[in-house]
């Protein structure tokens, strides 16, 4: 008999078999933060630990030209609103998956067959897609809902990933090389050249593992967008502007506002059938 014994309840026949390393870890590891009143004071922090970049479609800053990033919450204010300050409730989002998710709230037996959005905080990532030749697809029901809901394969995302794609192919050359010298036997070498191989190594090794610890460094700031950083003198000079703003409208007063000026032009072309009980000859007058 060709069947198996399965220990998890959740596999179904289209899972396909993963190998999972033992140490594996999450997108996203969240710090532990001093606690606020408001989720919009948490945007540092969450950016720092999405590595600026959207929980969703993984696009980061300096990737999402013109797009702007917002706070998520994985389960949305309208439904759950004692979670609308928590942190663990709050993703960073690109603009396009947030308006995408909006308050779509999967119900409890939905999510019990993995019908709901993907979490960066607590799922894997390899548990529910797989991104081959710039696409994403997906390999269990969390990841399809998510792929479906989001749209992960729009066309821009799609040009991303294939610019990752090379670098990646890069990247792996190079590593491939270090693996190679490191795992090279220096005894099969010629003993002129023996100390100067051991060396090379042991450069090559102290340069990767330099790299891996730093590689959270290099990720972030290659991920972030100046743009997107919070400027000390912002506030002071929204201030300033709406001071300005102000004096300009005691030295001419009138309606400064576009809801005021719809408003009034509302109010000035009285709608079809009830039109006496509107006053349009005052307006018309003061506007002259
Ligand atoms: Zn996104």
């Amino acid at each position: 008999m060709a069947t198996e014994p399965t220990d998890n309840e959740n596999a179904t026949a289209a899972t396909p078999a993963v190998v999972v390393p033992a140490n594996r870890t999450p997108l996203v590891i969240r710090s532990e933060v001093p606690e606020h009143k408001n989720y919009g004071d948490y945007r540092q922090y969450l950016r720092a630990d999405f590595y600026y970049s959207c929980a969703y479609c993984t696009v980061s800053e300096a990737e999402a030209l013109g797009i702007s990033f917002e706070i998520d919450h994985y389960e949305p204010v309208t439904a759950n609103s004692e979670l609308k300050n928590n942190y663990r409730n709050l993703m960073y989002s690109c603009q396009i998956c947030n308006s995408r998710k909006s308050d779509v709230t999967p119900t409890p037996e939905a999510r019990a067959v993995g019908k709901r959005f993907f979490r960066a905080d607590e799922d894997y990532f390899e548990d529910h897609f797989r991104v081959k030749y710039a696409k994403i697809d997906f390999l269990s029901a969390t990841g399809e809902f998510t792929i479906d809901f989001l749209d992960l394969n729009r066309e821009s995302l799609k040009r991303i990933r294939d610019i990752r794609e090379r670098l990646e192919a890069c990247e792996e050359y190079v590593g491939a090389g270090i693996r190679a010298l490191s795992k090279r036997s220096v005894d099969s070498l010629p003993n002129e050249i023996k100390a100067q191989a051991q060396r090379a190594i042991a450069d090559a090794k102290y340069m990767a593992a330099s790299l891996s610890n730093s590689i959270d460094i290099i990720l972030k700031g290659a991920a972030k967008s100046p743009f997107l950083d919070p400027e000390p003198e912002a506030a002071a000079r929204l201030k300033e502007q709406s001071e300005k703003l102000k004096d300009l409208k005691r030295l001419f007063p009138g309606m400064w506002q576009g809801r005021a000026v719809a408003k009034a032009k509302a109010a000035a072309t009285p709608a079809k059938g009830k039109a006496k009980t509107s006053r349009p000859k005052k307006t018309a007058k003061a506007k002259k």
